[in-house]
């Protein structure tokens, strides 16, 4: 049901015309983004500005940018210790979500009760890049990587060796009820351990990532799952790469990207991949694979990959990992405001 939200945001902007302007559009929009909004939905703006930021006025630009909404705009007072150069946003509307805040930048300080970790959601089908991508990216900003892909491919593991049919649900569930999946890091590398056992260089064969696919599509292995991520999302500033974090893990998470590539550029990065590292398999087996386990995993009843519906498509087509990592930082930290 539809009812009045107050929403939050806030950034740092330089003092100077472009700056400003740039710095407020970017954040109404993202807000609009972010909670699903039209200016249907808004009933009226206010943008208040510390009193640094003298070169334009950010209601004016956002105005310009086109929303059509009741806007005002107001100089905060000074006061001891401030932040500067902030311009903060307050946009009442109607919706049928809880609010979601965004604090960008210099801004982010100023709540740390909602700014302070944030969790950063990258989904997408198998070969897109998303472990690379969310490596650098992790690697960059400092927070925790978790490729939630190996805790799927350590059961998926467990059912191969103990000759379980992955497909098979009840078989599955009997086989994985007392697998215990955990995750280590170490010198901020993760590690993957089923029953205490180090796996991490046996989940990354086409076999495992076939059983991982089937047993992830069974509800008791996604349920299984969940904390494990969770609670890794909980402890710090997070990235997290998979299928369904933007959908089901963290559905509030504060940026959520889906990053998708043809299936033919997807599985030669796989095959290059995987010849690189002396493993005998052909392209076409690897496309094969692709397909399949995009078939897998979009069709399956329980959290099926999909694209939520406040993340932002990434094609990497025509990007590297590293471009594709740079852009995602930017965004972010506030630099930019599209991909
Ligand atoms: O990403 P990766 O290829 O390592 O994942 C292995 C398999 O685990 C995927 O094909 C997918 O079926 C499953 N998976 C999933 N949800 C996730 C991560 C992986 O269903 N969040």
């Amino acid at each position: 049901m539809e009812k009045l939200v107050s929403i939050r945001g806030a950034i740092t902007a330089k003092n100077t015309k472009d700056g400003i302007a740039a710095a407020a559009v970017n954040l109404v929009d993202r807000l609009y983004f972010k909670n699903g909004l039209t200016d249907g939905d808004v009933v009226n703006i206010v943008i208040s500005v510390t009193p640094s930021l003298t070169a334009a006025s950010a209601a004016q630009a956002v105005r310009e940018s086109g929303h059509a909404v009741p806007l005002m705009s107001c100089a905060e007072p000074e006061v001891k210790d401030m932040v500067k150069g902030v311009i903060r946003v307050m946009i009442t509307a109607y919706s049928d979500k809880p609010p979601r805040h965004i604090y960008l930048n210099g801004a982010r300080a100023l709540r740390k009760d909602i700014a302070g970790s944030y969790a950063v959601a990258l989904d997408g089908p198998s070969g897109a890049g998303k472990s690379t991508v969310a490596k650098l990216v992790a690697a960059k900003l400092g927070i925790t990587y978790l490729d939630t892909g190996a805790l799927y491919r350590a059961l998926g593991l467990k059912c191969l060796r103990e000759g379980v049919e992955a497909t098979d649900a009840v078989g599955a569930e009997n086989c994985l009820r007392d697998a215990k999946v955990t995750i280590e890091y170490e010198n901020g590398v993760q590690k993957v351990l089923l029953d205490g056992e180090d796996v991490s260089g046996s989940i990354r064969t086409p076999e495992v990532s076939m059983a991982a696919s089937a047993v992830s599509a069974h509800p008791y292995v996604r349920g299984k799952l969940l904390d494990i991520q969770r609670d890794i999302a909980k402890k710090s500033s997070v990235i997290l790469d998979g299928r369904d974090i933007g959908t089901v893990v963290l559905p509030d998470a504060e940026f959520k990207f889906f990053l998708t590539a043809s299936a033919e550029i997807r599985a030669k990065r796989r095959f290059d991949e995987l010849t690189a590292k002396g493993q005998s398999v052909t392209y076409e087996d690897v496309y094969n694979d692709v397909v399949t386990r995009d078939r897998n995993d979009s069709t399956r009843a329980v959290a099926p990959l999909k694209q939520a519906f406040d993340a932002i498509a990434v094609n990497s087509d025509d990007m590297s990992a590293e471009d594709v990592a740079n852009d995602i930082i930017k965004y972010i930290l506030g630099d930019i405001n599209e991909i």
